[in-house]
C-alpha cells in the first residue's frame, strides 16, 4: 500500500479494509501468534529422546548419573558442546532446562555477591544496562525487576552500533552490562559481524564488573541451507587477554523440547569456575538423565545441524508465507527483513501505529506480542516495532492471521492519517 494516495483513495481503502476486518471477525477466529514456540511437527522430531533410556540402559559414565553430583554437567554432553561453541571443558556449565533461567541466576549473583571480586551490585547504587533495541522482552523483564536503569542503544544491519556502545561505557561505571542475541537476533534476525563482534570482544568498559550476556539462543536455527557463521566471541577476546567480558548461553530449547531441554553458560575459565563454585552451594546437581539423553540422542554436531535442517523444511514455508504476504499487502507502507535464521520476523510500522494495529487484531480474534514488548519497560518511543512469530501456527492460521495483521495495519495507519 502506497503512502501517497490522495484523501478520497484513503477513504475508500480504510472503508474497504474495516469491512475486511469485520468479516474476518465474524470467522470467530481465536489464533495466538504472540510467541516464539516450536510447532508440534518440530517437536516430532525429537521423539527419539525418550527412546534413548529404557530400565535397560546403562546409565553410567563416568559416575551412575540416576545418583547425585556432577554441578557442571555429564562430560557426553558437555563433549557435543565444547565442540558446538568452541569452549574448553573448564569454560563450561551444562546445567537445566533453560537458558533464561541461567542468565536471571547469574545476574541475581552479581547483583547479591558481585563479579570476580567486585562489590555486589546491590551495594552499587544505581547500576546501568545496555539493551540493543528491539530485542527480547523476557531479558528487559530481568533487568527491569533487578531495578536496573535500561539504556536503548540502536541494532543497525551490522549488529548493536558499536559506537554508541563504546562511547558509553568508556566513561560511566555504572554501566554494568548488556543483553545480546548476536544471531539471529530476536526479534530482527540479525547476525552480528565479524567487526562488530570483533569491537565487543574488544570492549573495555570503565566498570572492571562489566559482562555481556551473549544470549545464543539461536546459533544453529538457520532458514537456509548454507546457515550463517558467527565470530567466535570468546576466541576474539582471548587473543586480547579480555577473556572475562562475556557470558554465553544457550541451550536445546529449540533444538530438542521447549522447557525439557539442556541449557549451558560458558565463559573464561576464571567466569566459570566463579559460578560453578556458587552453583554447588544451589544445587547437588542437574537432571543428568535428561542429560544423558540428550547425549545419546544429540550424537555430535553434524547430527545436530542434520537436526536443525529438519527443522528448516517445516519453518522456511511458514517464514515465507509471512513475507510473501507482507511484500502483497502492505509494501509501501511498512518495512520488514527477511531473516536467514531464528523465529521471528521484525516489522517496522508507520510511527504510532503498532498498539492500535494489535489491538484492532486482537478484536477480529488474533493475538500478537504487544506493541511494545520488544523495548526496555515495554516502551517503544516510536510505537512502531512488531515482533511476528511463524513457527507455531499450522500453515493456514498463519496465513489467515496475517491477513488479519496486514488489515489492521492498514486501518491503524489510515484512521491515523484521516483524523
Ligand atoms: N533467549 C532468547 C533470545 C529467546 O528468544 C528465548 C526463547 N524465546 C530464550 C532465550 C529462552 O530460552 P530457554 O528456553 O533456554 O530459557
Amino acid at each position: 500500500m502506497n503512502k501517497r494516495l490522495t484523501s478520497e483513495e484513503k477513504t475508500a481503502i480504510l472503508a474497504t479494509e474495516r469491512e475486511r476486518l469485520a468479516r474476518y471477525k465474524a470467522m470467530g477466529l481465536k489464533l495466538d501468534m504472540s510467541r516464539g514456540k516450536p510447532c508440534s511437527e518440530q517437536l516430532d522430531l525429537s521423539m527419539g529422546l525418550f527412546d534413548q533410556i529404557t530400565s535397560n540402559t546403562e546409565i553410567k559414565g563416568v559416575q551412575d548419573y540416576r545418583n547425585y553430583g556432577i554441578t557442571d554437567g555429564i562430560p557426553e554432553l558437555k563433549r557435543i558442546f565444547q565442540e558446538l561453541i568452541n569452549v574448553d571443558e573448564n569454560e563450561l556449565i551444562v546445567a537445566g532446562n533453560s537458558s533464561l533461567n541461567l542468565m536471571y541466576d547469574t545476574l541475581q549473583r552479581a547483583m547479591q555477591f558481585g563479579v570476580c571480586g567486585g562489590e555486589p551490585f546491590n551495594k552499587q547504587g544505581k547500576i546501568k544496562w545496555l539493551c540493543p533495541v528491539p530485542g527480547y522482552d523476557r531479558h528487559f523483564s530481568v533487568t527491569e525487576v533487578f531495578g536496573i536503569e535500561m539504556i536503548n542503544v540502536p541494532i543497525n544491519p551490522e549488529g548493536v552500533d558499536m559506537d554508541e556502545v563504546e562511547r558509553l561505557v568508556k566513561d560511566d561505571d555504572t554501566i554494568k552490562g548488556m543483553w545480546c542475541v548476536p544471531k539471529y537476533s530476536n526479534p530482527q534476525g540479525i547476525v552480528y559481524s565479524e567487526n562488530t563482534v570483533k569491537r565487543l570482544a574488544a570492549l573495555k568498559p570503565k566498570a572492571k564488573d562489566f559482562r555481556i550476556y551473549w544470549d545464543d539462543a539461536y546459533m544453529v536455527h538457520t532458514l537456509t541451507d548454507e546457515g550463517d557463521t558467527l565470530t567466535d566471541i570468546l576466541a576474539e577476546a582471548k587473543k586480547l587477554g579480555n577473556e572475562d567480558i562475556v557470558y554465553m548461553f544457550g541451550s536445546t530449547s529449540k533444538i530438542t523440547f521447549a522447557g525439557a531441554g539442556v541449557a549451558f553458560i560458558a565463559g573464561s575459565a576464571k567466569n566459570i569456575s566463579e559460578i560453578k563454585a556458587r552453583m554447588f552451594i544451589q544445587t547437588i546437581g542437574p537432571n543428568k538423565i535428561n542429560q544423558l539423553a540428550h547425549a545419546l540422542f544429540l550424537k555430535d554436531t553434524k547430527n545436530i545441524a542434520a537436526l536443525m535442517r529438519a527443522h528448516k523444511d517445516i519453518l522456511k514455508p511458514k517464514f515465507d508465507a509471512v513475507i510473501e504476504i507482507l511484500e502483497e499487502e502492505l509494501s509501501g507502507l511498512a518495512s520488514w527483513i527477511n531473516p536467514r535464521g531464528g523465529y521471528f520476523i521484525s516489522c517496522e510500522l508507520p510511527s504510532g501505529t503498532a498498539a492500535k494495529t494489535v489491538a484492532l487484531a486482537k478484536d477480529a480474534g488474533v493475538i500478537f506480542t504487544p506493541a511494545g514488548s520488544t523495548y526496555p519497560y515495554k516502551k517503544d518511543p516510536s510505537d512502531s516495532n512488531l515482533r511476528i512469530a511463524p513457527t507455531l501456527p499450522p500453515i493456514d492460521e498463519l496465513k489467515t492471521a496475517m491477513r488479519v495483521f496486514c488489515a489492521a495495519a492498514k486501518i491503524a495507519y489510515l484512521e491515523k492519517e484521516l483524523t
